[in-house]
């Protein structure tokens, strides 16, 4: 958790039954239209890895852009996004995980890292953690290594963290 994890706590806001019942979807809407909220936000990530020599932020499709971006250009590191089957233009190689109902599939540009690069993954929440685990299979694969996973928002009730710790990686959340 990161000090300021209570009052960006304070400014997520919860919406009941989007989008569909009995879902409570996690909006941070709200902290991106607030600049002292969303400063503090992306410097949480920033004092996090700005001493671990990280060579790239991946970030996951789509809520994951908004904070990886500016996390890799204050880290002076680059920015790879993992994207949604069929929107990257290269050569890619792809993972598909088991949703609640379904699946769905991530894809990650083949040359997008070097051997041994450390690598921190972004995205906005972590449910089940299959997203999570989806986009670490993806750069373990291409020869990254990955130093953490990290959120905005953890719901550890649900099981995504523990599951990720399991499969050996570090998790990193702003707030629960
Ligand atoms: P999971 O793969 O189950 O860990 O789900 C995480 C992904 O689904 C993230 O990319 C989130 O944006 C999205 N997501 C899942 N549950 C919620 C929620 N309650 N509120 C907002 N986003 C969610």
């Amino acid at each position: 958790m990161s000090i300021y994890g209570d009052y960006l706590k304070s400014v997520i806001r919860t919406v009941r039954d989007w989008p569909e019942p009995g879902i409570n979807f996690r909006d941070i809407t709200p902290v991106l239209q607030n600049s002292a909220a969303f400063r503090k936000l992306i410097d949480s990530f920033v004092h996090r890895y700005q001493e671990m020599e990280i060579d790239a932020v991946a970030a996951i499709d789509a809520r994951g852009f908004i904070i990886g971006a500016p996390v890799a250009y204050e880290l002076n590191c680059s920015f790879v996004p993992i994207r949604k089957k069929g929107k990257l233009p290269f050569q890619t190689i792809s993972e598909t995980y088991r949703l609640e109902y379904g699946e769905a599939t991530v894809e990650l540009h083949a040359d997008a890292f070097r051997e041994g690069d450390r690598i921190v993954v972004m995205d906005d929440l972590i449910a089940t953690g299959g997203s999570m685990l989806a986009a670490t299979n993806l750069i373990e694969r291409s020869g990254g290594r990955v130093i953490e996973t990290a959120a905005i928002i953890d719901l550890p009730e649900i099981g995504g963290s523990d599951r990720i710790r399991r499969e050996g990686h570090s998790v990193f959340a702003v707030c629960e």
